[in-house]
């Protein structure tokens, strides 16, 4: 029996024929998510996309996420989107009104972008077959397992959710109106951009050096914590610049072509981009050209783990 048991109370209302449903606990949580709700889904684009959309009001604990999708409901046709009462309270609202609306364009931006291309569908199912394969290849060794499945399961997620969580950030900026495409903007995102990526290569290179040095019962120190996070922050901001980048240089494409793109698709794209007006990409898939490329970082991780597989073998 889950939490969903005790939401029992829905609240209906139609725009343009549209269907909205708002599931809750309180009526006071109703009341403050109500009009903005209303809001988003009367005067956003993307969610003129669904006919029925559902907003279940979940009472999260405090520094959960403020809100989320799963990806696949829109494949049983259930457009939900689950947000944190808890996050959005009455003095929240009030400081940052903006942030319930942009907040919920983002999360409906991610289930538009899995129905036109399924790709957190597929992203979600490549993550559980990898959990499987690190489960087998650890089962012996606990010491190693927990941290490692971590900080493998971020890099994955890091490379896999770049398109994803740069549209979602691209679609919720928009709400503050249209991002300009000039040279200004641009390296205004970029910079912003470049340097989150610097310190993560920084931070990256360290923690190999000290993953390859640490003994094995130092594994589960906060190091790895802390590089799991930075991964998980790094792929909003870096996102949205690749998105933009994109959109900026190469007229040709647009928003709905980028949806379609598998993950490492949208990466050399980028790529792609970036190289034909000169300019260094911050993140690369297989190339070595970034200054974070997914196959010498997962070929570094793999390393310093198997030598300390064979050490914790040895003792
Ligand atoms: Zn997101």
């Amino acid at each position: 029996m889950g939490w969903f048991t005790f939401i029992s109370q829905k609240e209906t209302f139609f725009i343009g024929g549209r269907e909205v449903i708002i599931r809750y606990k309180h009526e006071e949580d109703l009341a403050r998510f109500k009009e903005i709700i209303h809001k988003a889904c009367e005067t956003q684009k993307v969610a003129a996309f669904f006919p029925k959309i559902t907003f279940v009001l979940k009472e999260e604990k405090v520094g959960e996420t403020p809100a989320y999708v799963i990806p696949g409901n829109t494949l049983k046709r259930r457009i939900i989107v689950y947000l944190n009462a808890t996050h959005f309270s009455q003095q929240t609202i009030q400081r940052q009104p903006r942030e319930l609306l942009e907040t919920i364009v983002h999360e409906l931006t991610h289930l538009w972008h899995d129905e036109i291309s399924k790709t957190l569908q597929r992203n979600a199912k490549a993550q559980k077959r990898l959990a499987k394969l690190l489960y087998t290849q650890f089962k012996s060794q606990p010491n190693v397992k927990k941290p490692f499945f971590a900080l493998r399961g971020k890099l994955f997620l890091l490379f896999h959710d770049l398109i994803a969580e740069g549209i979602a950030i691209y679609c919720e900026t928009q709400t503050r109106g249209k991002l300009p495409f000039t040279e200004e903007v641009w390296s205004y995102l970029y910079n912003d951009a470049r340097k989150r990526t610097a310190n993560i290569e920084q931070d990256w290179g360290q923690f190999i050096i000290l993953l390859n040095s640490a003994q094995p019962q130092y594994l589960k120190m906060d190091a790895f914590e802390i590089c799991t996070r930075l991964l998980n922050d790094l792929k909003y901001q870096v996102g949205m610049h690749m998105v933009h980048t994109i959109l900026y240089f190469d007229h040709n494409l647009q928003l709905e072509d980028l949806t379609q793109m598998k993950p490492f698709k949208f990466i050399r794209e980028y790529e792609t981009t970036m190289k034909n007006k000169r300019r260094q990409p911050l993140i690369s898939a297989t190339s070595g050209e970034g200054i974070l490329d997914y196959k010498k970082m997962l070929a570094e991780l793999t390393l310093a783990v198997r030598e300390k597989k064979t050490a914790l073998a040895k003792t």
